[in-house]
């Protein structure tokens, strides 16, 4: 109750704030003292609470991770047994730990888009996706290709913050004042429909239209030179965009032409997010190599892999073998206790049917939400599954973004918070995710929020 949320969590004078000493990740001002930070203390199934005590019904599942809520006991147990049998052992030069063999043998029995053969651990989505284009290379220096080095992502695209994964994404403001992108790393369009298509164009002409433009680009760049196209199937901080019909049937088919590896971003898509166990089943994706994170552990421990085709599987190790080792790994690679919570978390999406689960709900989450597309500030609401966008322009129109100073997605977010609910705001993009465990009653409150700040921020 909230009652004894107020006695559990330590409360803070707001008055006495005088900033804090931490450089914060994606937060503008950093340095100022007079922004007070949303400081979360407690969290309860689709609700996490403030350290004053407020509750906020968390529609975006923490970072689009919190799959399973925020008080699991199973994870909690798992973590805790873990932590009192071996807490730590790290699996480099062939010694290993139990949970770590167990949680790569699930994760390939689980992956079935394509075949896989091995699961590299990371601790991110960043570091899964900075470990593909190290694995590309290596790969293809073993190859005797040399020059086959580029890498091709798309524009709004989101794939992690460290060089290369900032590199990948398509983002202005991950690359501004920092060098970026790496000079080997090219993007190509945004598959966003609603947006980008011209007149008279349906989807599928749309789809062409990117896959011709994705072919004019390798031709340019010389298809000797292209490693791999990196994707995420329904793209997520970019806006919550997914792909338009026949899509990645047309990219895949260009890719295959030139000997292009496909790499798929499931960080945010794997394990039920858009009612397939992986955002590869839903649209025919036969990737190469995967990444994953987040819903991996339900976000309780940090853990993220990269999957691995046996084609490359097997190159990486004949070369390894020759090289003495495969050099690339983290301190915490296959962490026991991360996966413990990982292999617990597997097995909860198993018993509990997740993926039908997401789709019961999907419809009654999708619809309410769509139902305010009339609204004059709305220009679209998209989603699928348990990931809905929202972005808001003037005249509905793709063309007729509101001037930025006036805050529209920032007012609307604030008008949530307000009432109760936390939202992602970029811009005027609002993106939910809420967590799997979400009941119809707490759909039908986040609907209820939404529409009451939609009302206040027309
Ligand atoms: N890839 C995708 C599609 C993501 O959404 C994210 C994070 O939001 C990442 C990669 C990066 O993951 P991390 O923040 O764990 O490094």
């Amino acid at each position: 109750t909230e009652a004894s949320v107020q006695k559990d969590v330590p409360s803070t004078d707001e008055k006495e704030f005088k900033g804090h000493d931490m450089l914060a990740p994606f937060t503008a001002g950093w340095q100022s003292t007079d922004v007070n930070p949303l400081v979360v203390a407690k969290s309860e199934g689709s609700y996490v609470y403030d350290i004053n005590g407020k509750k906020y019904l968390d529609s975006l599942a923490g970072l689009w991770c919190t799959a399973l809520g925020g008080n699991e006991p199973r994870l909690v147990e798992a973590a805790t047994k873990q932590l009192n049998t071996l807490p730590f052992y790290h699996s480099f030069w062939n010694r290993t730990t139990k949970p770590s063999l167990d949680l790569a043998s699930e994760l390939l029995e689980m992956f079935t888009a394509k075949k896989m053969a091995k699961a590299f651990f990371t601790n991110s989505g960043s570091e899964a996706n900075d470990t593909q284009v190290k694995m590309v290379w290596y790969y293809n220096n073993a190859l005797g290709r040399p020059n086959k080095k580029k890498f091709i992502a798309r524009s709004k695209s989101y794939h992690g913050s460290t060089l290369i994964a900032a590199s990948l994404s398509g983002l202005p403001a991950l690359h501004q004042k920092f060098d970026l992108p790496a000079p080997f790393i090219l993007h190509t369009d945004c598959p966003h429909y609603w947006r980008f298509h011209q007149q008279g164009e349906s989807e599928e002409e749309f789809s062409t239209r990117l896959a011709n433009n994705l072919e004019k680009l390798i031709l340019k760049e010389g298809p000797d030179t292209i490693a791999a196209f990196i994707a995420e199937p329904v793209m997520g901080a970019g806006g919550v965009i997914p792909p338009p019909a026949t899509y990645f049937d047309k990219i895949q088919a260009v890719l295959k032409k030139y000997d292009i590896l496909f790499i798929a971003d499931e960080v945010i898509c794997a394990f039920g997010r858009i009612g397939t166990m992986f955002g590869c089943d839903k649209y025919g994706i036969k990737p190469d190599l995967v990444s994953i994170a987040k819903a991996l552990s339900s976000a309780y421990m940090p853990i993220g892999a990269v999957l691995v085709s046996p084609e490359i599987s097997d190159v990486i190790h004949s070369q390894s073998n020759k090289l003495g080792s495969f050099s690339h790994g983290f301190t915490y690679s296959g962490h026991p206790v991360a996966c413990a919570v990982a292999l617990e978390a597997l097995k909860i999406y198993k018993e509990r049917n997740i993926v039908e689960q997401v789709n019961k709900l999907a419809p009654k989450f999708q619809e309410g939400l769509k139902a305010f597309s009339g609204s004059p500030i709305v220009g679209e609401i998209r989603g699928t599954g348990l990931i809905l966008g929202t972005e808001f322009t003037d005249n509905k129109s793709p063309n007729d973004p509101f001037p930025a100073e006036w805050g529209v997605g920032a007012y609307f977010g604030a008008q949530c918070e307000k009432r109760g609910m936390l939202v992602r705001v970029a811009g005027d993009n609002i993106m939910m995710s809420p967590p799997f465990i979400i009941t119809p009653q707490e759909i039908d409150k986040l609907i209820e929020i939404y529409g009451e700040a939609l009302k206040a921020t027309e």
